[in-house]
């Protein structure tokens, strides 16, 4: 692993806020001036195939990353925040169903967060 797939690796893992790679690009820059864009995105779906991250899509937004510690989200309708939620782990009923191996589940809740329900959104 190069130096900045580690320290994109560092970012993502003790970021809770769910960065874009433009996001993980700024952080970066902090600490390797020399860092362009390219590399971030690169690192990003290198990452990703390797399973180290995760990739989080909502229509109509950049894609963000996330830690791989099991948990699920929500996703506001309105603002597109995206916040962590934690269910039970659903595997064993999904194995029962599935009736044998699947690779990996990834839940979205959609719901209108309380700033947007404040602010009168539906
Ligand atoms: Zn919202
Ligand atoms: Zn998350």
């Amino acid at each position: 692993m190069t130096k900045n797939t580690q320290l994109i690796l560092d970012i993502i893992n003790s970021s809770d806020d769910h960065p874009t790679a433009e996001k993980i690009y700024m952080k970066l820059k902090e600490q390797s001036s020399k860092a362009v864009l390219a590399t971030v995105y690169n690192n990003l779906s290198k990452l990703h195939e390797q399973g180290l991250i995760r990739k989080i899509s909502v229509e109509g937004q950049p894609d963000r990353y996330d830690n791989t510690v099991r948990h699920d989200h929500l996703v506001c309708k309105n603002c597109g925040s995206l916040t962590d939620i934690k269910l039970n782990d659903l595997t064993p009923q999904l194995m029962e169903q599935i009736e044998g191996e699947f690779l990996s589940y990834d839940l979205k809740i959609n719901y209108i967060c309380p700033i947007c329900r404040k602010n009168g959104k539906k």
